[in-house]
């Protein structure tokens, strides 16, 4: 059976999530005179990312809202600098602001979705929200491959690896989950999930040497291995 539809994660997969993000802190926090506070630039940018880790489950669990999140990262960041911040929305707006002008693809993206579109159906599934998530992909000219085949979990009501998004996804680009791939760089929350769901699995790791199998999961280096005319090849393993 041969793949008819592509279903794409976005942050670190598309969008070159963790470079922005670094971007982004670094930017608002020279401006915001807070980058002394660190032992390093690195210190600050591991820090903000572990609570982003920590916090950002509990937005896709459905225990916090999506600016909930936000919040409670800027307060924890700043708490353990030992700087008290009166409006944590605000300085949230402010660092995404900074960092929303840095948005990125990756250099295979452009050129793997202009090849693919037409060839299959594309759309992508996102633990996010969608308003967020489409802005982004405006931002980087990727809207226009996916037009409104985008789910996110904020508005489906569940988040990936849970079976029911990637057969939404499938749904809506109106094929059966075992003509449809899923590509993403988190291989438990992309690959596993995608693959119990039926559909079928690629994990893009980046620091991969080769396309490899594990676990049911096609694993591979670049978004340049999708391109329609090695579709053939991956069918026949
Ligand atoms: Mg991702």
């Amino acid at each position: 059976m041969s793949i008819r539809g592509i279903l794409f994660d976005i942050d670190d997969t598309l969008i070159d999530y963790s470079a922005t993000a670094r971007v982004g802190l670094l930017r608002h926090l020279r401006a915001e005179d807070l980058l002394d506070y660190f032992l390093s630039p690195e210190e600050a940018v591991l820090l903000w990312r572990a609570l982003e880790e920590e916090e950002y489950p509990r937005f896709l669990a459905g225990e916090l809202t999506f600016t909930g999140q936000q919040q409670l990262r800027t307060k924890r960041f700043l708490s353990h600098i030992g700087v008290k911040e009166r409006d944590p929305v605000a300085w949230f707006a402010r660092y995404a602001a900074r960092r929303d002008t840095a948005w990125a693809a990756f250099p295979d993206v452009p050129p793997t979705l202009r090849g693919l579109s037409g060839q299959v159906a594309l759309g992508v599934v996102s633990n996010s929200s969608r308003a967020h998530q489409q802005g982004k992909l405006e931002a980087v000219g990727l809207h226009e491959h996916f037009g409104n085949a985008v789910l996110c979990s904020a508005e489906f009501g569940a988040a990936k690896p849970d079976p029911s998004i990637f057969l939404a996804g499938c749904a809506m680009i109106g094929l059966p989950p075992d003509q449809v791939a899923y590509v993403g760089d988190r291989f438990d929350t992309d690959g596993i999930g995608a693959r119990d769901a039926g559909l079928r699995a690629y994990w893009l790791d980046r620091t991969a040497r080769g396309v490899a199998h594990r676990d049911g999961v096609t694993v591979i280096p670049s978004l340049s291995e999708l391109s329609a005319t090695t579709f053939g090849h991956f069918d026949s393993h």
